[in-house]
């Protein structure tokens, strides 16, 4: 996808923090971190949200929680807890239109989220 930021970011376009990458995902530091671990966690593949998830493409959903694993294990952040958030259209915030996963960590998180 030519006009999507995060495809840039994976490509290399736009630089980024890289924390972890397979064939399947690429992770890098969220530019604005919300707590002490924030990582975005992404298909390579282009998905637009949650909703464009299917039979065809969702392998990659597994990698993506194979990946959260190994990362909060290396953040050390694997015993304590953390939280792995995706924001799904416009209501729920989603301002990147490439499917990505929140792994957020290093301090308490409130529920209900806001
Ligand atoms: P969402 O609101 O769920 O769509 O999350 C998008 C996230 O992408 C936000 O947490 C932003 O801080 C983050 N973000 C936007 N641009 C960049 C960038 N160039 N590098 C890293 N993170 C970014
Ligand atoms: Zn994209």
């Amino acid at each position: 996808m030519e006009d999507c930021l995060f495809c840039k970011i994976i490509n290399g376009d736009i630089p980024s923090e890289r924390v972890y990458e397979d064939e399947f995902v690429y992770a890098f530091k969220d530019i604005d971190p919300v707590a002490p671990v924030h990582v975005l966690i992404i298909p390579k593949e282009h998905i637009a949200s949650a909703n464009d998830i299917t039979a065809e493409n969702s392998l990659v959903i597994s990698k993506v929680f194979e990946a959260a694993a190994i990362i909060a294990k290396e953040a050390g952040i694997d015993a304590n807890g953390y939280r792995i958030v995706n924001n799904c259209g416009e209501l729920a915030g989603q301002t990147v239109k490439h499917l990505h996963f929140h792994l957020i960590g290093g301090r308490d998180l409130s529920w209900p989220p806001g």
